[in-house]
């Protein structure tokens, strides 16, 4: 027998995590800044990331938001095949659901509905929906506002694959090198490697997702995680391009099989307002 669920159940859900996820930065984000400002050698970098971790506190206490820019809502739900959906349209629900949230959380709305003429949606919708077909009966809906500025500097290429794993390396760094401040690091780094063009860049920013600092299983890429993150460290740029070492506080990188002629490289950034809540229906 499927499970059956009332579309209308998501709104609600939705409109909840989208506040929580713009209000709290999760346990181990925080714990990651403060690892961070024990390790920064520059002044000015300490004094940066000691305002990001009393920053992080007081939106979570005063349950305000913690950057202005509440961004792009990008909207994963991992679906059990098992459940059978009844009501309006999902995708539609959705967007219900972070029409309310924005609107009912203070959080700016910065969805333009055409990148041409420019002109605000005024509710922050359509987000981004990524539906997930899983095995179960159960929903996974994760909520990640992406703001701009992170999301700007993110880059895509395919490489020849006799460039392998240095040709990766070299983009991933170019990619952070050119971003410099504008990121408002520290970052966490997401990069996908492998599949298609638009398979390689949600690899990447599914990589963002993973808890701080957990290394991929894959001992190849966990050692270039390792790698890539000194080699950014060692750039200077800092807590909000302000000079130090912290840059980024993690590399994650996910892969994916691809074409014998291809090697697919994205590179994600996320900002130190490093924004997203889960919950299961
Ligand atoms: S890049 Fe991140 S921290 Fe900077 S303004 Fe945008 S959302 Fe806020």
């Amino acid at each position: 027998m499927p499970r059956v669920i009332d579309t209308g159940e998501v709104i609600g859900v939705i409109a909840g995590l989208c506040k929580k996820a713009c209000y709290e930065l999760s346990d181990d984000f925080v714990h990651a800044l403060k690892d961070a400002h024990e390790k920064e050698e520059s002044p000015y970098g300490r004094d940066t990331l000691a305002l990001l971790i009393e920053n992080a506190a007081y939106a979570k206490a005063e349950q305000i938001a913690c950057c202005h820019d509440t961004g792009t809502a990008v909207v994963i739900m991992e679906i059990g095949q098992e459940v059978c959906w009844r009501g309006i349209p999902l995708g539609e629900a959705v967007d219900a659901g972070v029409r309310k949230g924005y609107d009912e959380g203070y959080l700016r709305k910065s969805m333009v509905r055409d990148p041409l003429d420019r002109v605000n949606t005024g509710d922050n919708t359509p987000c981004v929906f990524h539906p997930e077909i899983v095995a179960g009966d159960k929903v996974r809906v994760t909520v990640m506002p992406k703001g701009g500025g992170s999301e700007n500097m993110g880059a895509f290429t395919t490489l020849v694959p006799a460039q392998g794993e240095e040709g990766v390396k070299d983009f991933v760094m170019k990619t952070v090198s050119e971003a410099g401040g504008k990121t408002c690091p520290p970052v966490i780094v997401g990069v996908g490697v492998g599949g298609t063009m638009d398979k390689c860049a949600w690899l990447s920013k599914k990589a963002l997702l993973r808890p701080v600092g957990k290394h991929s299983p894959v001992p190849h890429y966990a050692r270039m995680e390792d790698e890539l993150l000194a080699r950014i460290n060692s750039l200077g740029i800092g807590p909000l391009g302000m000079g130090g070492r912290m840059t980024a506080l993690a590399v994650h990188i996910e892969y994916f099989p691809c074409h014998i002629t291809a090697l697919p490289v994205a590179v994600n950034l996320q900002c130190h307002a490093s924004r997203f809540a889960s919950t299961e229906i």
